[in-house]
């Protein structure tokens, strides 16, 4: 048999005794490379890992062909045929391995990421790589920060930061980008702080504004990776929107109590969250985090796995969560995964998309709405000013109070009656039609459908307190918790 030439890459060739090509025998490729492995055993752990398995990251070629497209190991050898091997790069399509033009790593670049050199899947060229990439997290809160605290030690040259919220105390249960003493300031102002405090190699962008389909593309087009992690509908279709229009893959995740969930939706290569979710549900089903609860580590665990997604689509390696839907479940430490596949009539993403711009929906629980949004036309409502005046009066009104009893427990108004929305056509009989009612919630939006609900239900004198509790918070009682 005459030997097949194998030609060497250059950051294999110290373990082959610096030659550029060997020649080896063996009938198919597998037997060749293994050959090869037993002449310089030094290759050994470069191809093949501990199962005896090649390495998911090194590809082969046989003359011009990528061996996944023939027989992969068992592809036969022909006499003067040649085998070569090519280390993974990003997006593992374009050839042969280009060595970066970039200047070499610093002294203290080779440092602080030395626990990524050392990794043959990352490297110093991968470690360029995250260098020069760009990635946007959308919603600096409980997704973004452990994303962003871990994109920023593993070196991501740009993060981008979309958010227009300030530090809320209640926010620190989860939101570990930020202290105690950030209470009260922008959360980009602190983020960035913080984040070039833990690595001042990276650059921090902050856009301060809320995403509307007039500057969504604007603000998300400069970077490579997307990070949805927003806690609200209307925002979360529009970041999928964009990422397809735009071409660009999205790193989702979402929480909800004690329940995680993370994908990556990339319209090129797998389906877009409009796959999944043709529309959003509609505006009264969905409760807001805040509204909800959420075990404050959640978001921690959902949040790295999207960093860790984000990284490995930088760096070209592993599998992504493409066309996977990962649920995590805390109470039961559970991992599930169910495959979600393109949907061929996408609104979107397909070839007969029908969508081929943004919407922007604006009426939903966990958006703080404009007035005549969240109170609904022909509802009647009450200020909290109003309000405070009746219940000093002779003849006070019955305040019922609609959100759900882990949100009364914490704060309530006194004397009223908590009938959580849900359950207020089954329980109806128990307010008294003759007086005068007020109903109220967190933000107004629950308490305005249970109003027009008890209207329905021909009940005569019902008022929404308008902006709810925390409007009272603010207008009326300061030293109400604001939650
Ligand atoms: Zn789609």
């Amino acid at each position: 048999m005459t030997p097949t030439r194998v030609k060497i890459p250059r950051p294999l060739q110290s373990f082959a005794g610096g030659a550029t090509e060997v020649s080896v025998e063996g009938a198919t490729v597998g037997e060749v490379i293994r050959h090869l492995a037993d002449e310089h055993p030094g290759l050994e752990k470069h191809l093949f890992a501990s199962s005896g398995e090649l390495r998911s990251f090194v590809t082969l070629y046989v003359n011009d062909e990528d061996v996944r497209y023939l027989q992969r190991a068992r592809t036969p050898i022909h006499e003067g045929d040649t085998v070569t091997i090519v280390p993974a790069i990003a997006g593992g399509t374009s050839g042969a391995p280009t060595a970066p033009k970039e200047p070499p790593l610093g002294r203290d670049q080779l440092v602080r990421y030395s626990r990524h050199l050392l990794l043959p899947e990352v490297g110093v060229i991968g470690q360029k790589k995250l260098l020069s990439s760009k990635v946007v997290i959308v919603g600096a809160g409980g997704l973004g920060s452990p994303s962003a605290l871990y994109l920023a030690a593993a070196g991501v040259g740009e993060i981008g930061l979309v958010d227009f919220d300030t530090v809320d105390a209640s926010n620190l249960q989860r939101q570990v980008l930020y202290a105690t003493r950030d209470v009260g300031r922008p959360k980009l102002d602190a983020a960035k702080e913080r984040l070039e405090s833990l690595n001042p190699g990276v650059r921090v962008t902050r856009h301060a504004e809320r995403l509307g389909s007039g500057n969504v593309l604007e603000v998300l087009r400069p970077y490579d990776v997307i990070i949805d992690g927003t806690d609200n509908f209307p925002t979360r279709y529009l970041v999928n929107d964009a990422a397809v229009l735009l071409g660009k893959p999205n790193v989702y995740g979402s929480i909800y109590r004690f329940e995680g969930q993370a994908s990556v939706f990339d319209a090129r290569r797998g389906p877009c969250y409009r796959c999944l979710y043709p529309e959003p549900p509609p505006p009264d089903q969905v409760p807001s985090c805040a509204e909800a609860g959420v075990l404050g580590i959640l978001p921690g665990m959902i949040g790295t796995l999207q960093a860790t997604e984000a990284v490995k689509l930088i760096l070209g390696i592993g599998e992504p969560l493409i066309g996977r839907l990962l649920l995590f479940d805390a109470l039961e430490m559970r991992f599930r995964e169910l495959t979600i596949r393109k949907n061929p009539t996408c609104v979107l993403c397909s070839p007969s998309a029908t969508q081929h711009g943004l919407i922007d929906y604006d009426q939903f629980c966990g958006v703080p709405q404009s007035d005549s949004a969240a109170g609904g036309i022909g509802i009647p409502e009450i200020t909290p000013e109003a309000l405070r005046d009746e219940l000093g009066s002779a003849d006070p009104p019955l305040l019922l109070d609609v959100r759900e009893p882990g949100e009364w427990e914490v704060v309530h108004l006194p004397n009223a009656t908590l009938i959580p929305r849900g359950e207020l056509p089954d329980r109806v009989t128990e307010i008294a039609r003759a007086r005068a009612v007020v109903v109220y919630c967190r933000s107004g939006q629950r308490s305005s459908q249970a109003t027009r609900l008890l209207l329905e239900l021909g009940f005569q004198n019902v008022r929404n307190l308008k902006g709810g509790l925390l409007a009272w918070s603010e207008r009326v009682d300061p030293s109400m918790p604001r939650v």
